[in-house]
């Protein structure tokens, strides 16, 4: 049986395989390696995952979410509907799961086998709960889950850089909202995780909001009014900005043309203007110096001089940017190493993993360290008396992993007849700041004078990054185990994840079969479901428009009609502009 790796994204995700000792990613049908991050419903009932659902988000953003990822871990609820009827609300880890199966589905396709197990990445920085809740969504998707790895350490593996000497590598990791730095270390088979550090709010979507405001600033100098400031036209903006600078990776110039942007009096205005990638890397480079910063915390944390990193690997579609290599290449004195994608590069480490875990002929062991610290709320004596609320640290942060430790803890008042354990992880002295992964209580002590019962606090975090705390009063053997529960993601009980699978099985299956009434604005039988999902759309969205822009969609309307009426084989073209109208239109229903 075959073992995949899986980089599950923010933005994008990635299925691969390990063959004859090479990893690869696996395409969808489309032929596409990269699957948007994505889930829908059309307005058919039909699930869509990738970029059938991105691309509906511009239709029905509210049948559509993305970047998922940044609630992993939290009982943030999404409400997703097949039809009216349907609606029904997801947690973040259904949702995954919904992608996860998708992966699944694309590699049992391509292999033409099925596939039970898989790796699965997770930033280094995810906490307890964000990994439970990576790990569930990969069972209620139908995976064993060998192992939940750190990208980072993924990535470096997918450049086999294993050596007898030890390797110092840095990992630059910038996408489309998150960046994080990591520095591991490899000696020969061994991959640890130095340190990390990052900005889950910082990438590639902050470079296209400034490009807009400097496109929005060049429009007004050359016409001397502003962009309307309505939603659809600063959409507009910011998509032909997002073009604009992946244009100006590969060039030094590139030219934005946007009809119709605005108006002065009756005279429709465009943009049309040349950017200068200059131009822009001025807009993006004080970012960029965060980035640069962070690096340097993540160096110091691993007690490491720049000059002691071996290597530097670029994760990231964000790192395409030519000044992004050369800041770093300025800032570290070293050239970046590339030669593998920088948005495959985690799959592939991934899929190598997952390939010696299941004794394929690929040598490398990952030995993983915890990102946090972790220990409980304790009292401390001080000279100036007893202090509550000091964070006693049980395993700290940057151990081997698995890992555990136990401590003892002892009552602080006479005739104590309950413990409160309440566990944490960070690095703050004060318990509070720090972030709570649950409580639970030791409860029915004996009466005893202060002190004088024990209670061992035992911290097991295992290869998945997972952690269970169990307790036992002292001499009396009594036990009391953790339950990780700041969130609403808990293991779930094999009759839980049964039927968690049964309803995500139900889903698939139903692709095909299930019809709900759609709200279709014509009863042309010949019309294509994603067409009358556009019309039904383009019904809502007239009611918001500013004149002008209710006018101009109201022709394509037309225009469709007749197309329609015709059979003419404008149709496609015209249903392609009404979808970009109305992705402009909906962008800002977004967040
Ligand atoms: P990721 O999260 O790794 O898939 O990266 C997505 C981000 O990379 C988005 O912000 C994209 O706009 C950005 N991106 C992709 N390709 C390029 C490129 N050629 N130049 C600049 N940014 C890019």
């Amino acid at each position: 049986m075959r073992a995949v790796g899986i980089d599950l994204g923010t933005t994008n995700s990635e299925v691969a395989i390990v063959e004859n000792g090479q990893a690869r990613v696996l395409p969808g049908e489309d032929g596409d390696l990269i699957l948007p991050s994505c889930v829908g419903f059309s307005d058919t009932g039909k699930l869509l995952v990738g970029r059938e659902a991105l691309r509906q988000y511009a239709a029905a953003p509210e049948r559509t979410v993305k970047s998922i990822k940044r609630w992993m871990g939290t009982d943030h609820k999404t409400t997703l509907g097949a039809g009216v009827e349907e609606t029904r609300e997801y947690l973040p880890h259904e949702i995954s799961a919904i992608i996860l199966r998708a992966l699944k589905q694309r590699a049992e396709n391509a292999l033409g086998e099925t596939v039970t197990q898989a790796v699965i990445t997770v930033p280094a920085y995810f906490t307890d709960a964000q990994r439970q809740a990576t790990k569930t969504a990969g069972e209620i998707a139908g995976f064993e889950v060998l192992q939940i790895i750190n990208e980072p350490t993924a990535a470096a593996l997918a450049y086999d850089l294993r050596s007898d000497d030890t390797e110092r590598v840095l990992v630059y990791d910038l996408g489309g909202g998150t960046f994080d730095v990591s520095v591991v270390e490899i000696t020969g088979e061994v991959t640890e995780v130095l340190a990390s550090h990052g900005n889950n709010r910082l990438g590639g979507d902050d470079f296209d909001r400034l490009l807009q405001l400097h496109l929005a600033s060049m429009f007004r100098k050359e016409h001397g009014v502003d962009v309307p400031d309505d939603a659809v036209t600063q959409a507009r903006l910011l998509r032909a900005a997002e073009e604009l600078k992946m244009e100006m990776s590969t060039h030094a110039f590139a030219t934005v043309r946007e009809a119709f942007l605005g108006s002065k009096g009756k005279t429709a205005l465009h943009l049309e203007a040349e950017v200068a990638r200059a131009d822009f890397e001025q807009l993006i480079r004080p970012l960029l110096a965060q980035t640069l910063e962070a690096i340097d915390r993540a160096l110091a944390d691993a007690n490491l001089k720049p000059d002691q990193i071996d290597r530097i690997i670029l994760v990231g579609g964000s790192t395409r940017i030519p000044l992004v290599q050369q800041m770093i290449e300025q800032h570290l004195g070293q050239v970046p190493t590339d030669g593998i994608q920088p948005d495959l590069c985690v799959a592939l480490g991934a899929a190598l993993q997952a390939g010696v875990l299941v004794g394929e002929s690929v040598d490398a062991i990952l030995v993983d360290v915890i990102p946090h610290s972790l220990g409980i709320a304790a009292a401390v004596n001080t000279p100036v008396g007893i202090m509550p609320g000091y964070f006693s640290v049980i395993i700290p942060r940057n151990s081997v992993v698995p890992v555990s430790r136990s401590q003892v803890y002892s009552t602080l008042l006479d005739n104590q007849e309950a413990v409160e354990i309440e566990v944490f992880q960070g690095e703050n002295a004060i318990a509070e700041e720090n972030v709570p992964l649950g409580s639970f209580k030791v409860e029915n002590l004996p009466p005893k004078p202060a002190g004088s019962i024990q209670v061992e606090v035992h911290f097991d975090f295992d290869l998945s990054g997972i952690l269970t705390v169990t307790t036992t009063e002292k001499g009396k053997g009594q036990q009391g185990t953790l339950v990780v529960s700041n969130t609403s993601i808990q293991r779930l009980s094999s009759h839980e994840l049964k039927q968690a699978r049964a309803e995500l099985e139900a889903l698939f299956e139903s692709d095909e079969t299930i019809e709900i009434s759609s709200q279709v604005v014509t009863d042309d039988a010949k019309i294509s479901p994603d067409l009358a999902a556009l019309l039904a759309r383009a019904q809502q969205v007239i009611e918001s428009l500013e004149e002008e822009q209710a006018e101009e969609l109201q022709n394509l309307l037309d225009q469709i009609d007749n197309a329609m009426a015709r059979d003419s084989a404008e149709l496609p073209q015209l249903q392609e502009e009404l979808d970009d109208f109305l992705y402009y239109a909906s962008t800002d229903e977004e967040e």
